[in-house]
């Protein structure tokens, strides 16, 4: 980047964005849309975080958080209704295709819970159903006799997640952004409890509005959230070679923890099995593979589908996850710190939300109303509810704790 940090067409920007994740990258683009003069710093590169290591599931609504689960559907639907309009927005293939994801029950256990969380998202106005052996083999004849049942989601689906950051980013600078990675922050700038910009290898960069898009890393800039509140967790994925059309539908498994798809060049992209990994993979921060999880992950494609038994992983990677401890994300303005904002701790499901957050954000910014319940995603909810993870393998999701693979699992 040739901009100076420092200058803004020669003034100070208005707003720091920092992380140049999905959620990063669609604040700048609809705050510079707005007319806002933004810098976005980001440490690596632009999705160099979960946002370019994920599965690039997207859809609307959510089976798990029943108290919230009214405003986590009315966003992540919008959410998705702003996806469809997205590529002729951004001028950008991000491969969004939307067939409907089917999720698969292999255990009795698995089915109770697939005809209880029906029951809970049709309750909540989703459009799901549930489809025995024979329906959902009818819509994905590859999936294995074995299975028991599933439920498919009409109009979710799955993208090409790098590309949609980028998509966003080149938007952003469209509108005037300045864009710089390679650039971390080490700290918030403070006058008294006020933030009024970011402190970058010792050099102050003062702006009206600071907005922390940093995911699983924003306890290290932001002490005050209470220890627990966002937590890291490592997810893993491999990638067969590719393949002839055999999977037209995404999928889901063993209550959301294993997934995947098959990308519109062919390959088969599959992740999960969090619990094969050290601690779960929580508290880790290193972006490497472990041989159990991809091996678990491994036989779980290969029972689920028996034609892939004999296919070749081509890749595989590792990448870090911001889980928090009721598994909502952060997205408002932190109270305790003026000029802060936060839109952080996605989960394993920030393709569903980085759309409708970088509006929200920028309504919230320039005092507009969102029109969105945000209550249950207040930054500050921990400092007063505490962190106490019901189960902290499920992070905040509902306490299903298997203890053995749903499907058979690695020697
Ligand atoms: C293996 C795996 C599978 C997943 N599968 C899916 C899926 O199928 N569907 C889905 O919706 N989601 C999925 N997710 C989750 C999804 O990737 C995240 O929810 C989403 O990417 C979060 O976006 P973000 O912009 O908040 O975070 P990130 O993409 O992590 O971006 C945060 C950025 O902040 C930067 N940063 C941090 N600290 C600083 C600093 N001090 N200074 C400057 N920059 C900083 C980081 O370098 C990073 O680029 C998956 C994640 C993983 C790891």
């Amino acid at each position: 980047m040739t901009e100076s940090r420092d200058g803004y067409r020669g003034e100070r920007p208005e707003t720091i964005v920092v992380g140049g994740g999905v959620i990063g990258c669609s604040i700048a683009y609809r705050l510079a849309q707005g007319g806002r003069r933004v810098l976005l710093l980001e440490r690596h590169g632009l999705a160099a975080g979960a946002s370019g290591r994920n599965g690039g599931m997207t859809g609307a609504g959510s089976s798990l958080h029943s108290a919230a689960g009214r405003a986590v559907y009315a966003l992540t639907a919008a959410n998705l209704a702003l996806m469809r309009d997205l590529p002729q927005e951004l001028g950008a293939d991000f491969e969004l295709r939307l067939p409907g994801t089917l999720d698969v029950a292999t255990t009795p256990e698995q089915h109770a819970h697939l005809v209880e969380s029906v029951r809970d998202q049709q309750a909540s106005g989703q459009d799901v159903h549930l489809l025995d052996r024979t329906e959902a083999r009818a819509l994905m004849p590859a999936l294995s006799e074995a299975i028991l049942g599933a439920t498919f989601a009409p109009g979710r689906g799955h993208l090409w997640p790098f590309a949609l950051v980028h998509g966003f980013a080149d938007a952003a600078r469209r509108h005037g952004a300045i864009i710089q990675t390679g650039v971390a922050v080490d700290r918030l700038l403070r006058e008294g409890d006020r933030v009024v910009g970011v402190e970058v290898g010792g050099e102050r960069i003062v702006a009206d509005e600071v907005v922390l898009a940093t995911n699983a890393y924003t306890p290290r800039i932001l002490p005050e959230l209470p220890q627990g509140a966002i937590v890291p967790a490592r997810g893993q994925i491999l990638v067969t070679e590719p393949l002839p059309p055999l999977l037209p539908h995404p999928f889901g498994t063993n209550f959301d923890k294993e997934y995947g798809r098959q990308t519109v060049d062919g390959k088969i992209l599959c992740g999960g099995y969090r619990r094969l990994d050290q601690d779960e993979g929580l508290g880790h921060e290193e972006e490497r593979t472990t041989p159990a999880v991809l091996d678990g992950i491994r036989r779980c494609l290969m029972e689920l589908f028996p034609d892939l038994r004999s296919v070749r992983v081509v890749r595989a990677w590792a990448g870090i996850m911001g889980f928090t401890a009721d598994g909502l994300p952060l997205i408002g303005r932190f109270d305790p710190l003026p000029g802060l904002t936060l839109a952080a701790g996605f989960n394993g499901g920030g393709f569903s939300w980085a759309a409708i957050v970088g509006k929200v954000v920028a309504d919230l910014l320039d005092g507009r109303d969102p029109g969105f319940d945000l209550t249950p995603f207040r930054p500050d909810r921990f400092a007063s509810g505490g962190t106490a993870w019901s189960n902290p393998f499920t992070a905040g999701e509902r306490s299903h704790v298997t203890g053995a693979p749903a499907l058979a699992g690695p020697a």
